[in-house]
């Protein structure tokens, strides 16, 4: 495959021969997000205490509505890491899987062990459309390096509306019960008692992965945490309920 000359994301001319149309110095670019504060519970990041309760819960996790029980992603969706995964998916550009997948997997925390991982699915449409299930090729690149088994465990059972212009109420239950476990089978044991690791490339208000993550419970697992490459909103990091009112969100979420 031949790729331009220039890298994609920064129009320098690329000088070594790679299958990524990306420069080194783009691909090194991306910061992993530095927090003072994480909520004891799910892992959410903060930048002040102020979210956190006297236990040091997050307003989500305090209300019950987190649906996982831990949260680490990589950096912000800002600047390169955002083109980046943009690329990735609506470029669709799939060598971007390998370094996207090393900075996925630098925040994952070492002594975490999982049992399974499993993808974020897409709408069968989406998929056909796209070719391929980002969350899919980055689980892959996780399961790789961790020895981790890889499976398709969830189905997305509705094709949800946009999550853009909804509140973080109204996203939840936009996406509540969109998401099935996967019948257990000869080569699809079941999820019982097992401590799953999903995976997606962007968390927007963290409303579709709760709703995974309950369809992963139901379906047996123990306990269910989610990775993903970017955190889309930064205001959350002040409070996560902050925008319940006046939230005037960005269609990633929507988009996946
Ligand atoms: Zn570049
Ligand atoms: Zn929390």
């Amino acid at each position: 495959m031949l790729f331009p000359d220039e890298c994609r994301v920064c129009d320098q001319p690329l000088t070594n021969f790679s299958r990524v149309p990306v420069c080194r110095a783009c691909l090194a670019k991306p910061e992993p997000l530095a927090a003072d504060y994480y909520c004891v519970q799910c892992r959410a990041p903060f930048l002040s205490r102020f979210p956190l309760d006297d236990q040091g819960r997050c307003a989500l996790c305090r209300r019950g509505v987190r649906g996982f029980d831990a949260a680490y992603s990589f950096g912000f969706y800002e600047g390169e890491l955002r083109k980046l995964i943009h690329l990735f998916k609506y470029g669709r550009i799939q060598t971007l899987s390998a370094p996207l997948g090393r900075l996925l997997a630098r925040a994952l925390p070492r002594e975490q062990t999982f049992d399974v991982i499993v993808p974020m699915p897409l709408h069968w449409r989406k998929r056909w459309q796209r070719g391929f299930n980002q969350a899919e090729l980055l689980a892959g690149e996780i399961g790789r390096r961790t020895h981790t088994p890889v499976r398709k465990a969830l189905r997305r059972v509705r094709n949800t509306a946009p999550q853009a212009g909804l509140t973080s109420a109204k996203r939840r239950e936009n996406v509540s019960g969109a998401f099935h476990a996967l019948r257990q089978t000869k080569l699809r044991p079941s999820l019982d008692n097992l401590r799953v690791l999903l995976i997606d490339d962007v968390m927007t208000t963290g409303a579709t992965a709760a709703s995974c993550a309950r369809a992963l419970k139901r379906g047996g697992a123990r306990r269910v945490t989610l990775l993903t490459l970017a955190r889309a909103d930064r205001r959350l990091m002040f409070d996560p309920l902050l925008n319940d009112s006046n939230f005037s969100g960005r269609s990633e979420d929507a988009q996946s």
